[in-house]
């Protein structure tokens, strides 16, 4: 009988640490599935101007795009099994050479994220993501601009699309707890306790939040010691260990007994997605 029990402890625990496995492997196929996709339609877009000589400059959007290749014959329904939409880039279409992104795989958002339920933070952002946008439709100015963006954060007064949260708002006691364990679990070196009197001390300091705009026009938010380099500068902003990123903030995954790893630039970002990077390098989404 206590065999039996032991036998069923295991499995018990076996399923506990499995599960999870599990659920990372399913994601990890999707993913892969969705780039597969997005290939196979990058792929047909190219053949349809070599073959067809189709000109998608010509084309007006997304839509557009799928709905030629589908009634060409070239691409069926392709669907991201993670809930996100596959969609052809702006810049792309406007450049002739078709690529394919996905909301959730290339963009982070979450599959029915509703806008109106922001807060703080996120209601902050949206605001600047709105009036950016509209500035970007009057100029007709292209969104990796860097000139426009300063003029564009110069000319309105930045203060406005600031969230005033204090780093302690974000990072309670409660999250710091469980941070300081996934931190100590990437870094065995340091205890528990240690990087926890770090993160309080992150949490204590007087940072601000600032914007930062990717080129294709993503913004993240930071904290920062230096709010006046507001995110036009891609080459000499402050760094962060704190990010805010499509409804989540982000905590930089390394810490020392002194202190976090913030030799992290918002600029990292040109080269990946955000989730792309976060997924990289390790990011722990606060929540
Ligand atoms: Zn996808």
């Amino acid at each position: 009988m206590v065999e039996l029990l032991i036998v069923v402890a295991i499995i018990a625990v076996l399923v506990a640490v499995s599960v999870p496995m599990v659920i990372h492997q399913l994601e990890k196929a999707r993913r892969a599935v969705c780039v597969n996709d997005r290939d196979t339609m990058r792929l047909a877009a190219a053949m349809a101007t070599l073959t067809d000589d189709i000109d998608w400059t010509t084309y007006s959007d997304s839509a557009a795009v799928i709905a030629k290749l589908k009634e060409m014959g070239l691409i069926e329904e392709f669907e991201c099994q993670s809930g996100g939409t596959i969609y052809a880039e702006e810049n792309s279409i406007k450049a002739g050479n078709v690529s394919f992104r996905c909301t959730y795989h290339d963009d982070g958002e979450k599959p029915g994220d509703e806008e109106e339920n922001l807060t703080g933070t996120g209601s902050a952002l949206k605001k600047l993501q709105d009036a950016l946008q509209k500035a970007w439709e009057s100029s007709n100015k292209d969104k990796g601009n860097t000139t426009f963006l300063q003029e564009f954060f110069k000319k309105n007064n930045s203060e406005d699309y600031l969230q005033k949260e204090k780093v302690s708002d974000v990072l309670t006691e409660d999250q710091i707890e469980k941070l300081a364990k996934s931190m100590n679990e990437k870094q065995p070196g340091y205890t528990e306790t240690q990087i926890k009197s770090v993160l309080q001390k992150y949490a204590n300091s007087e940072l601000t939040i600032a914007p930062y705009v990717l080129t294709d026009g993503t913004i993240v938010y930071y904290y920062t010691e230096d709010a006046s380099r507001f995110g036009t500068d891609k080459q000499n902003h402050s760094t962060t260990s704190m990010m805010y990123y499509n409804g989540t903030w982000y905590m930089a995954p390394m810490a020392d007994a002194n202190r976090l790893k913030t030799d992290f630039y918002p600029a990292k970002f040109f080269s990946m997605s955000p989730s792309e990077l976060f997924e990289k390098e390790g990011w722990i989404a606060v929540n």
